[in-house]
């Protein structure tokens, strides 16, 4: 294991541990964000190492195919993002393209909130 870095800033934070293994996760390129479900507060850090040994398991428990910090989802929730913005401005879809857009918008909230509580509180590498 490795030591506690002496940053100060992780001070008061608690570690971030894995939802699969238990063990710390010490850099943020060992973050796998999984997102079993599509609400906000469902977020399970993970090593990527861990995700790729999870999603095989809970593949019927739609763990989803990419974790939310990766590339793919990143990418997705930004256009699901634009959609929602272009979409809000269709005025002759009614007011059902607002329940729409909000949909759309989850997307990015989830990758936000990933960023927030969890990848934000780790070092880069
Ligand atoms: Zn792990």
């Amino acid at each position: 294991m490795k030591q506690e870095k002496e940053t100060g800033h992780e001070q008061g934070m608690q570690g971030i541990r894995c939802a699969h293994c238990d063990l710390p996760i010490e850099a943020r390129d060992e973050l796998a964000v999984a997102g079993r479900t599509f609400t906000l507060s469902s977020m399970e850090p993970m090593h990527v190492r861990c995700y790729a040994e999870a999603a095989k398991e809970f593949k019927a428990v739609s763990l989803g195919s990419e974790p939310l910090n990766g590339p793919i989802y990143t990418t997705k929730a930004a256009l699901a993002g634009v959609a929602a913005v272009v979409l809000a401005m269709l005025t002759s879809f009614g007011p059902l393209r607002w329940v729409i857009s909000a949909i759309l918008l989850i997307p990015l909230l989830r990758r936000a909130a990933s960023w927030v509580l969890l990848e934000r509180r780790l070092p880069p590498e």
